[in-house]
């Protein structure tokens, strides 16, 4: 293996097992592995789809579930690779803001929160 690249190999849940090599590190510490299902449409006609996405979430995606693996400490730091453990399964929000186009901001909502980190900073001001 090249110096700077790693493998990683994820433990429990759907993606036991699977294992990907040459990745460049830094690693980061969760991996968030989305199921590739979403929930879109219009919140305010009351019409939620449910649509299966493979890479691009689509226009008017609202939340979607993602499986989160976490980056297990390592006791033999010589051993090659990296393990990442499941750890449950989390919603992602939309933020929930509306642009100067009058569109609906496309980023992720901060956890816990309606708003992406832009918008917060906005609408606290
Ligand atoms: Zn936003």
């Amino acid at each position: 293996m090249a110096r700077g690249r790693t493998s990683i190999i994820f433990k429990g849940g759907e993606h036991n097992g699977l294992e990907y090599h040459d990745v460049a590190l830094p690693l980061p510490n969760r991996i968030r592995y989305s199921k590739g299902v979403c929930f879109a449409g219009s919140l305010e006609k009351d019409d939620i789809q449910i649509i299966k996405f493979s890479e691009k979430l689509p226009n008017n995606w609202i939340s979607y579930s993602v499986d989160v693996y976490v980056k297990e400490e390592k006791e033999n730091k010589r051993k090659l690779g990296s393990i990442y453990k499941y750890k449950g399964e989390e919603m992602v929000n939309r933020c929930e803001a509306t642009t100067q186009k009058g569109t609906l901001c496309k980023h992720n909502a901060l956890d816990n929160d309606i708003y992406c980190g832009a918008h917060k900073k906005i609408i606290s001001k």
